[in-house]
């Protein structure tokens, strides 16, 4: 069986880590098993590449930052490869591009256009383990790009699909998919299994299990994935299509998102084709939206003729968002523009929600209990999102999370 392995940053933050890793690789080895491991930077490593670019200039050039991001993973294939030898396991590293990985040229988001593992089949055939870089790849022309933070499990996921595995594991530091983040909630409880879309809700809102890219991708591609802990032996979540008694729990999960930050501009001119500028605008600067709100304006005299827009993108798209609205005044003529990264976006996510009243009513409830306001709302067929002062997240978080799934 050909199985794909990925591990993330915690799981080869030190040597230590990355040889429990080589251990574990070189056992479904012995078995006889075609593996091909995925890696993440060592923890905090991103972090800290990302924090020296920005010592030197708040928006360094994208091209940049992905040569520099990717020395990350390359870090660790190599260290990984090194553990596997030192074991006796013959082991070879591939950088994305090596992998046959090509990705469009959107550098830091690209998106991954085609695979070609010939590479990887070759040393597989000659009974070698893979090890694979996560989390980068590069253009037709040649030039490094990256997949985007948690980047890794993308790599992993279309790896997966494009050598059809038979089996695709996802480690990490948690034992699984939990009903809340169980560092942020005592109360957590995991999940045997869950259904692509509550676990794309709980991925893009925030539940930092998994990158949300990669699990669309694995719905879109039918790839079955367990998540599960490098710590130990215990069985993961299995993440697959949603099955019938799925829609018996109302709320499978809740989450907590404090990466998000929120842009208002006061006082837009009230007509067609506003927000049809802004969001072009802010779309090709290739930043993510995710809630929008628009209501009557109250800071301006005629409040028929001006409204108020906020919405909300990554946290580290702020700064770059804030420069499209800016040159945006001019042309289209609002007032004030307010930015705050001082947010959190709390959500609950179950398919259950699509045949079961009350809950937005309940959600609502449990947060005025705990004197926490409410800034936005959003809501869809299997969830509801608020967001909320950052400070007051995780206070929120595990009222709500004993309010519906028990503490
Ligand atoms: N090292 C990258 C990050 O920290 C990719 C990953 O870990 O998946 O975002
Ligand atoms: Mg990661």
């Amino acid at each position: 069986m050909l199985i794909v392995q990925k591990y993330g940053g915690t799981s080869v933050a030190n040597t230590e880590r990355i040889k429990a890793v080589a251990s574990r690789v070189a056992r479904y080895h012995a078995k006889g098993e075609k593996i091909v491991v995925v890696v993440s930077a060592m923890s905090g490593v991103t972090d800290n590449l990302i924090k020296l670019a920005k010592d030197i200039m708040p928006l360094p050039n994208e091209r940049e930052m992905d040569v520099l991001l990717a020395t990350g993973e390359q870090t660790t294939i190599a260290l990984t490869a090194i553990s596997l030898h030192a074991l006796g396991v013959p082991a070879v590293s591939l950088t994305g591009a090596q992998a046959g990985i090509v990705t469009d040229g959107v550098h830091t988001k690209a998106k991954i256009k085609n695979i070609t593992p010939k590479k990887i089949h070759e040393l597989l055939a000659q009974g070698s383990v893979v090890i694979v870089a996560g989390f980068q790849g590069q253009t037709i022309e040649g030039q490094i790009t990256t997949l985007g933070r948690g980047g890794s499990d993308l790599t992993a996921i279309a790896l997966a699909a494009a050598l059809k595995a038979g089996l695709c594991q996802i480690y990490t530091d948690v034992d699984g998919v939990y009903t809340a983040d169980p560092r942020l909630v005592p109360g957590a409880r995991k999940l045997e299994e869950i259904s692509y879309d509550e676990m794309l809700e709980l991925a893009s809102l925030g539940a930092k299990v998994m990158q949300s890219r990669s699990v669309e991708f694995a719905k879109k591609f039918g790839v079955v994935f367990e998540v599960r802990s490098s710590l130990n032996e215990h069985p993961g979540t299995i993440v697959k299509e949603e099955t019938q008694n799925m829609e018996d729990i109302v709320v499978r999960g809740v989450s907590l998102d404090k990466n998000q930050a929120k842009i208002t501009l006061v006082a837009v001119p009230d007509k067609p084709g506003v927000a049809a500028r802004v969001f072009k605008a802010i779309g090709d600067a290739n930043i993510n939206v995710d809630m929008i709100v628009q209501n009557i304006s109250h800071g301006h005299p005629d409040p028929v003729a001006a409204t108020d827009l906020s919405f909300t993108v990554d946290k580290p798209d702020l700064l770059k968002a804030q420069k499209v609205i800016d040159s945006l005044k001019p042309e289209i003529g609002f007032g004030r523009v307010i930015a705050t990264d001082s947010i959190a976006k709390l959500s609950i996510v179950g398919v259950g929600m699509k045949s079961h009243t009350g809950v937005a009513g309940k959600l609502f409830e449990t947060l005025a209990r705990e004197g926490v306001n409410i800034d936005m709302i959003s809501t869809s067929e299997i969830k509801v999102s608020v967001v909320i002062d950052l400070a007051k997240g995780e206070q929120a978080l595990k009222a709500v999370h004993a309010a519906f799934l028990g503490s």
